[in-house]
């Protein structure tokens, strides 16, 4: 029988939270709920000098932020804590001490610490790249030079990645270790870590690098690497999540937007894909879309309040009913949250933006406010109750007929006056909504200027 599953997503903390590492905490997390197994999170907080409290900040309220919730870590706790390296020095010491004495290591001149290289063949079956052979009792270059011992703990007490990485995942009884490809090349170090100490290693999937535009390694700087960038821009979550899915993985049917509990019952890690993902910033933003107009209006709305909020729009004041007509307008037209702002204040406020070039074209245009003062008077007819879309439109085609132009000759001023911009949602619903009074007074006022 195995063992229940423990998989960990292992950062340290830069102060960013790389779309990379959001994947591969992602797959880990897949993983654990799949299998009903355990998610760790373990800061690996070695280098004291990047180590501040904002960067740890920066991977929990990511992770928290993609739905990622951790069964162990920091603010969580568990039975194989501190979840901190910097706090388990104890730790290291005690492996420290078996390997010494078994006789793995030896200080150096220098008096760092080494680990004695066994420098025979090293054989894993990784879950994703399958069988790996690496030969380390060959010379490393052909001048005959075999790779040097590796330190695992510097002169001045500090621990080098390889062996702590090693030691927290033992303690921690991870079965499972689930990274980037770009650590396949330590695995064979691990590996005679784990020999030395006499321990089974854990099984290894190391999945494939996500590469920017270009066809390098997403770095730092490509566009789309941080996942501050989409909580920043208005993406929504269940988006970027099901996004970052895709990105070495696929469901087989060619299939893009899945709701994550589907993601959770089909993921497998023999069905990671090999080759390197691609990343592509026009589909996640394709993909925010799609789930935006998709979504339900109660879910739509969670995600606006609070951008609204903190764009300064008075929404207290108005009742959830309102609210929701206004959200109901925009939603199909939005494709990223980071605009319901621009698309909604006028529903909120009479001080709102006139966009210049709306104003030039419809309000400055030849008999626009003489159109505006007659279509206010016209829809002053209207009694209240019959304030409605269909109502509305039929108002604007009797009064244009009734006129002898184009009903396009009243429906742009009218749009520009309500809402001061040219693109928003369909007219007669953006009036019916913000009501009688206020259109009246909105058109009047634009005529009058
Ligand atoms: N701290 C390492 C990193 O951020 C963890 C590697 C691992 O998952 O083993 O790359």
């Amino acid at each position: 029988m195995s063992l229940p599953v423990r998989v960990r997503f292992a950062p340290s903390p830069t102060g960013f939270l790389h779309v990379g590492g959001a994947r591969t905490a992602l797959f880990n997390w897949l993983y654990a709920r799949h299998t009903g197994g355990k998610f760790i999170l373990r800061i690996e907080d070695t280098d004291k000098a990047r180590n501040t409290v904002e960067a740890v900040q920066v991977i929990y309220d990511g992770l928290k932020w993609l739905g990622l919730d951790w069964d162990e870590g920091p603010g969580v706790g568990g039975d194989c804590g501190p979840y901190f390296q910097s706090e388990r020095d104890a730790v290291y010491q005690k492996y420290l001490d078996k390997l010494l004495a078994a006789g793995a290591v030896y200080e150096d001149e220098k008096k760092a610490v080494r680990f004695k290289g066994p420098r025979k063949l090293i054989v894993m079956e990784d879950l994703v790249c399958g069988r790996v052979e690496v030969d380390r009792s060959k010379p490393i270059n052909p001048l005959g030079d075999m790779e040097p011992d590796m330190t695992i703990r510097r002169p001045d007490g500090s621990w080098i990645f390889h062996f702590v990485n090693v030691v927290d995942d033992i303690e921690m009884g991870i079965t499972h270790v689930i990274r980037g490809e770009d650590h396949l090349s330590n695995t064979p170090k691990h590996i005679e870590i784990y020999q030395a100490l006499g321990v089974t290693p854990p099984q290894f999937a190391h999945i494939p690098l996500i590469l920017n535009r270009s066809g390098g390694k997403m770095s730092k700087r490509d566009q789309g690497a941080s996942v501050q960038q989409y909580i920043d821009e208005g993406y929504a979550p269940e988006s970027v999540a099901n996004y970052l899915c895709l990105l070495g993985w696929s469901p087989k049917d060619n299939r893009e937007k899945l709701p994550m509990e589907e993601v959770v019952s089909l993921f497998e890690l023999d069905k990671i894909n090999r080759r390197n993902a691609a990343f592509d910033t026009d589909k996640c933003f394709w993909l925010n879309g799609q789930y935006i107009h998709e979504m339900t209006l109660e879910r739509f709305r969670a995600l606006c309040m609070p951008v609204m909020e903190r764009a300064g729009l008075p929404i207290g004041g108005f009742s959830n009913d309102y609210l929701d007509h206004v959200l109901a307008s925009v939603k199909e037209k939005i494709k990223l949250l980071k605009d319901v702002p621009a698309w909604t204040a006028y529903f909120f406020t009479d001080d709102f933006a006139f966009d210049e070039e709306a104003v030039n074209k419809t309000l400055r245009a030849g008999g626009a406010a003489a159109r505006l003062t007659q279509l206010a008077s016209h829809l002053e007819t209207l009694p209240a109750e019959s304030w409605e879309p269909v109502a509305l439109e039929s108002a604007f085609k009797a009064l244009s007929a009734e006129a002898g132009v184009k009903t396009a000759l009243f429906i742009h001023p009218a749009r520009v006056a309500a809402s001061g911009r040219s693109v928003g949602p369909s007219l007669y619903h953006m009036l019916a909504i913000l009501g009688r009074d206020k259109v009246l007074a909105r058109l009047r006022a634009a005529a009058a200027k």
